[in-house]
């Protein structure tokens, strides 16, 4: 017979719960990454664990104060003395922090110290624990029983929501099958169908799901591409002495590899990396909540997705009609920052945008990648024969002109973003005609969806730039974009390359537009790969500058792969 289930259902909720833990987001746009050692050891050790990781953009800690070991002569955690470890480690670096929590009594003790509890394996059907973690407000983590269906795993989280506390993480860590080549068998065929059951983000347990280092980042991987919300790993310095799970504990080179493979992934995904040091946010902008991001379109345009996926659901977009607005608005700093997009994997420059950095006093402090699926989205009921027109943006009929040409019956309304598109179709009841947009923009007006990904190509990415009225340069800068123009004699703009040649710095981008009233006179838009803080570049960049008429220095700051 069926678990009843109430709370954790979507029919209790229409959004997908977002767990905010600290300042960090689990369930939204970005992709979490929790690391650490799976027992805190000593104090040096775990802070050491805390620094690196922080450095290689992990979201949360990690760490076992209690322990549930096999074994009773086994390591079994270091108790209150490693809560609080754990919690001078978030002191040190501002990452949250989850431990797990072994007993009702410890509940309160636990929450005293953690940003997040723990529910292990082996406890998922404590029921009194449950009952102890829902009625305090700290989110909790709820890992799968090594037994348990998918149902008793939702009952548990049940448990937890019906005394009051909505926070909850579900996390698969593996099950007991027949298979004995590894600890246990990570069951990822569960990330889909719990998304269909319920409004819970759930994250990936590749350590404990493998038992190997050696087949953490392929489990890991292939997390984010089943549609987790994040994964937990477990990392330590020296594996070989940890007290316990060494075998499963990744190495820092490991571990840093492995975000650098996930980071290439999300955006193909449909999701970004929470890598905390993107955002370049000035001292004094730290404590502004919520943070104002500029974008051009309408609510559910792709340049709003764009904001989340670099900033978080903390961020609070703000649409503008144009991109004008955008750039006024922050150049006004009525904002505090801008996302724009600025080139198309398949149709290019976004050419606006570039006259509009030349024009504006902004800086560059940001750029991020989204994959772009377009879709056909029409009323509720209308089939593709109903169809007359279609609404679209200039942007989105490139990038589907394949698909906009097996229907040349069809007219083309132009517009000036693709959520208003849809938008339009839905305020004015148009039964005869379609929208191209995204699945989001879909999902807001209400509205559904005829074809799905109707592309060109599926390697469609934006680049979208984010800009500041102040510019801000990390340590993680590793790309320069400026603008210059040259006189207009003979070997003027290659002079300029050279300079870069010679000094050894790659180029990433050169773009020409026409100076706008000098008919047949450009202004050159460089990328270059490097930052203004090594003084190569800002060598080279103050040689190129005696060579030129004019050059600007967009900015700084860290490419996105
Ligand atoms: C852990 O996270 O260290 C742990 C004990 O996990 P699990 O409960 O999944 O075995
Ligand atoms: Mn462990």
């Amino acid at each position: 017979m069926a678990v009843q289930l109430k709370l954790v259902n979507w029919e209790a909720k229409k959004e997908r719960t977002l767990v905010r833990v600290g300042d960090r987001i689990i369930g939204g746009e970005k992709f979490v990454v929790i690391a650490g050692p799976c027992a805190v050891e000593n104090r040096e050790m775990m802070l050491d664990v805390a620094e690196r990781v922080k450095r290689m953009g992990v979201t949360m800690l990690r760490g076992g104060a209690f322990k549930p070991r096999t074994s009773p002569y086994s390591f079994q955690g270091l108790g209150e003395e490693g809560l609080k470890i754990l919690a001078e480690a978030r002191e040190r670096t501002g990452l949250p922090v989850v431990t797990e929590v072994l007993s009702p009594e410890h509940v309160e003790l636990v929450a005293a110290y953690a940003d997040m509890l723990q529910i292990g394996a082996r406890n998922m059907q404590n029921f009194e624990l449950l009952k102890a973690v829902g009625e305090q407000r700290k989110p909790v983590l709820l890992k799968r029983g090594m037994a348990a269906t998918l149902e008793e795993f939702l009952a548990a989280a049940e448990y937890i929501l019906v005394r009051g506390n909505e926070n909850v993480v579900l996390c698969e860590r593996g099950i007991r099958t027949f298979s004995d080549h590894s600890r246990f068998t990570l069951d990822l065929s569960l990330i889909p169908v719990l998304k269909t059951k319920t409004h819970l983000p759930i994250i990936v347990d590749p350590s404990h799901g493998t038992g190997n280092r050696q087949h953490v980042a392929a489990m890991a991987l292939a997390a984010i591409a089943a549609g987790a919300d994040g994964i937990i790993v477990e990392v330590h310095p020296e594996p070989e002495k940890a007290l316990s799970d060494g075998p499963q504990s990744l190495y820092f080179e490991q571990l840093e590899k492995l975000m650098r493979d996930l980071e290439v992934i999300a955006p193909v995904v449909g999701r970004q990396l929470d890598l905390s040091y993107k955002p370049v946010v000035p001292a004094a902008w730290v404590k502004v909540s919520p943070l104002r991001v500029a974008y051009q379109g309408e609510p559910g345009a792709f340049s709003e997705k764009a904001v989340f996926q670099y900033f978080g659901e903390n961020a609070r977009p703000v649409p503008q009609a144009t991109f004008r607005e955008v750039f006024e608005a922050v150049a006004q700093r009525r904002v505090h920052y801008g996302v724009v997009p600025i080139e198309n994997s398949l149709t290019g420059s976004i050419h606006e945008n570039y006259d509009l950095l030349l024009e504006y006093d902004v800086a560059i402090v940001g750029e991020l990648k989204l994959r772009i699926i377009h879709n056909l989205i029409a009323h509720d009921g209308v089939r593709l024969e109903d169809i007359r027109r279609v609404y679209v943006h200039p942007q989105a009929m490139a990038q589907c002109h394949l698909f906009l040409a097996t229907h040349p019956e069809w007219e083309i309304h132009q517009v000036s973003d693709t959520a208003g598109a849809v938008k339009h179709i839905k305020e004015n009841g148009l039964r005869d005609a379609a929208a191209i947009a995204s699945l989001d923009a879909a999902k807001r007006f209400g509205m559904a969806v005829l074809l799905e990904s109707i592309e060109s190509d599926p390697r469609n990415y934006t680049r979208f730039l984010v800009i500041s009225a102040e510019h801000v340069i990390t340590e993680k800068a590793n790309k320069t974009s400026l603008i210059y123009s040259t006189p207009n004699v003979p070997g003027a703009l290659l002079r300029t390359l050279k300079v870069f040649a010679d000094r050894n710095i790659n180029l990433v981008k050169l773009e020409s537009r026409p100076i706008a009233g000098r008919p047949w006179e450009y202004v050159f838009y460089v990328d270059l790969e490097g930052s203004l803080e090594d003084p190569t570049i800002a060598a080279a960049i103050e040689e190129v500058r005696q060579m030129t008429d004019f050059l600007k220095i967009l900015g700084s700051y860290p490419a996105s792969p």
